[in-house]
């Protein structure tokens, strides 16, 4: 029954055929998308998305079963690769983002990891953009590379020129986020997709911050995008999760060589070849829940599934909202004299403006950082002073938080490595919720009065 209810145009692919029925929402805008995508109750069936609490799937004979294992039928059998719950999700995401398919997984950093290595592995090559999120950045750098997997960051400013200079025979992708986590630097995704795309890789793009409300990276030659649904899709600090859309378009066959994975038959499974089987539509998803998934174990619980839909369900109305408070938050903070400066892309004169507006012209994000010109000592008076804006290590919740990267998350650095990894000791992130500006100001206006003045 429930695959099913499995809306067509955007699905998990091992119930690809399944979900071809359910047409009818195909033509929805996308804030209709946010409130009624993936799932179509029929009569009398659950208005939400139920919860399947199991951790398995019954069959009347062994043969219907083998069909499942063999790839040949689809419907679910074992919740750590597919769960209803999740497909209802990952529809909705994929319809949301104008993918073909999709999966969820327990968290941003499973989804990161398992998206670049479904396609590299020992021996390979990434290229990535340098203003990435940190956790990725160690992913990429540190545990990767034990992995024999090598990487070359490029900053996001670069020309076509010197991203085109990093690649190496062996490079299998391209890696950026359309807004950076902290940097807040924006992403010229068609730049690189266009260098991506001369090299015969993907262009993977974390569109966390941005959201599929704000910017679809497909549009502008993205292949696939990642989520830490942790952040603004969830939008209430309730639920870790993360998500894996492939737009359907990168031709793996037409450069069979480099991905092997995706072109030649897997052993650990039946020596079915994915892009032949599932083609551009389906492939890349489908060997990441068969094989990655069944491998890596990163699934998420149906019960936060339920929990990250809830929070789809009002993204556009929230997503509006904060950014409304973070232009206001940036503005105010723009003229305020004890402010050294802010970076904020929706803020005209910001260095990202010009690329905002061509990629984010209906707003960017809640998160705006700024520098006090009285410093790190200035910084730590600002945040004790807060009344509303909590401290907490996280973002894109619907109360505003805050946090001093030099004395939280980066504590072990000096001031001299701070600078280098572009988080210099007086820096504040500041996560606007969606609480009313005025009172975000106001807060923000007598902690400020409690800072010395300019050093
Ligand atoms: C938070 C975040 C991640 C990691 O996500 P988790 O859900 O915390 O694992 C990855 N990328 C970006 C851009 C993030 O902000």
């Amino acid at each position: 029954m429930h695959k099913e209810r499995l809306d067509k145009n955007a699905y998990s692919t091992m119930n690809q055929g399944a979900s071809q029925r359910a047409g009818r929402k195909k033509d929805m805008k996308l804030n209709s998308i946010c409130v009624q995508g993936g799932y179509t109750p029929g009569n009398g069936e659950p208005r939400q998305i139920p919860i399947v609490q199991s951790t398995t799937f019954k069959y009347d004979t062994s043969e219907d079963m083998g069909k499942l294992f063999d790839l040949e039928a689809s419907g679910y059998f074992y919740s750590r690769l597919q769960n209803p719950t999740h497909d209802y999700v990952a529809a909705k995401i994929a319809q949301l983002e104008g993918g073909t398919a999709a999966m969820l997984t327990s968290s941003g950093q499973a989804a990161n990891f398992m998206a670049l290595f479904n396609i590299c592995g020992c021996g390979d090559h990434i290229v990535a953009s340098s203003t990435i999120y940190g956790g990725t950045f160690n992913l990429i750098a540190v545990t990767m590379k034990k992995m024999g997997i090598e990487a070359t960051f490029v900053s996001p400013d670069a020309t076509e020129e010197e991203i085109n200079e990093a690649f190496r025979d062996n490079t299998k992708l391209v890696f950026g986020e359309t807004i950076a986590n902290p940097a807040l630097t924006v992403l010229d995704i068609e730049k690189f997709a266009k260098c991506a795309h001369a090299h015969g890789v993907p262009l993977i793009v974390d569109n966390t911050f941005a959201t599929p409300v704000n910017c679809r990276p497909f549009e502008w030659g993205a292949d696939i995008v990642t989520h830490s649904t942790t952040k603004y899709m969830d939008g209430h600090a309730a639920a870790i999760g993360g998500a894996i859309v492939d737009s359907g378009r990168f031709d793996w066959m037409a450069h069979g060589d480099k991905f092997p994975g995706l072109c030649t038959p897997d052993d650990s499974y039946h020596g079915v070849t994915y892009a032949e089987r599932f083609g551009k539509e389906g492939a890349f998803i489908t060997k990441c829940t068969v094989q990655l998934m069944r491998d890596l174990g990163a699934i998420p619980s149906p019960q936060n599934s339920f929990l990250l839909n809830l929070g789809l369900e009002s993204l556009h109305v929230r997503m509006k909202r904060h950014c409304e408070n973070g232009l206001a938050v940036a503005e105010y903070l723009s003229g305020h004299p004890k402010v050294a400066y802010v970076n904020y892309c929706s803020l005209p004169g910001d260095k990202y403006y010009p690329l905002a507006q061509k990629y984010l012209p209906d707003g960017s994000c809640g998160v705006v950082s700024f520098g006090l010109k009285g410093g790190r000592e200035a910084a730590g008076i600002f945040m004790k002073s807060l009344k509303m804006a909590a401290i907490a290590t996280h973002v894109a919740d619907a109360r505003t938080c805050c946090l001093n990267p030099a004395s939280s998350t980066h504590r072990q650095m000096n001031d001299e490595q701070l600078k280098e990894a572009g988080v210099p000791a007086e820096l504040i992130r500041i996560s606007c919720g969606i609480e009313d500006k005025e009172d975000l100001i106001a807060d923000i206006a007598q902690a400020l009065e409690k800072c010395e003045g300019n050093h």
